[in-house]
């Protein structure tokens, strides 16, 4: 396990925290960054949640730069970064540009044209299911999952089964906020987690 990295059941970081390790001016610094950054939106989109809204964070260039670089840090073997619609996209092609592999979108259903795998995942009420391409990764590719929020993990693990059945292999999740109360690294046994702000 390298700095900044966690596995499930490894313990989250208390509250606020950042995870250990990660960007070039320190853990501390990126944590803070992220917290003045992000902005809280209560009761969106349902009424109960407290919504991460990264867009702050997207419109300041040197906080960008500092984000994109703490979750490509140590991850210099990946070959494919994916990213989760819609958010993760945004993360996850800049940290693909970073680390010089290549980017697959990982799509809600219906919206690859390809032929696709696709893995279903509980939500609070009802189901999702998310998409990618068969030929997104070639056998024994290591691939970093990223998104913005690791919340329930549900989206993550979906994810993680999405790689596997494609034949690749996953190197680790990377998110810039981890909402460790509600239990994701559970969902996720086994996967190097990265979270710049555990909270
Ligand atoms: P989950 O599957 O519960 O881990 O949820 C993760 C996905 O939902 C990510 O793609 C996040 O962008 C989004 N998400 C979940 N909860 C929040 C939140 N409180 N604020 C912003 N995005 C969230």
């Amino acid at each position: 396990m390298t700095a900044g990295q966690s596995t499930a059941g490894g313990g989250g970081a208390p509250e606020g925290r950042a995870a250990e390790g990660g960007a070039a001016e320190g853990s501390a610094g990126i944590a803070e960054l992220i917290q003045a950054r992000v902005r809280d939106i209560a009761d969106y989109p349902q009424p109960g949640v407290m919504f991460k809204d990264i867009t702050p964070l997207l419109a300041d260039g040197a906080a960008l730069a500092a984000v994109v670089g703490a979750l490509s840090s140590g991850h210099d073997g990946v070959d494919k970064v994916a990213g989760i619609e819609a958010r993760g996209f945004i993360l996850a092609a800049s940290v693909a540009i970073q680390l010089g592999a290549g980017f697959v979108p990982v799509r809600k259903q219906g919206k690859l044209p390809g032929p696709t795998y696709a893995q279903s995942y509980d939500l609070e009420y009802g189901s999702a299911t998310i998409e990618v391409h068969q030929d997104a990764f070639a056998p024994g590719e290591r691939v970093l999952i990223v998104d913005d929020v690791l919340a329930t993990g549900g989206t993550g693990a979906a994810t993680v089964e999405l790689v596997r059945k494609a034949g690749a292999e996953v190197a680790g999740i990377a998110v810039i906020m981890e909402l460790s109360f509600l239990g994701g690294q559970a969902r996720l046994p086994g996967v190097p987690i990265r979270s710049l702000l555990v909270v």
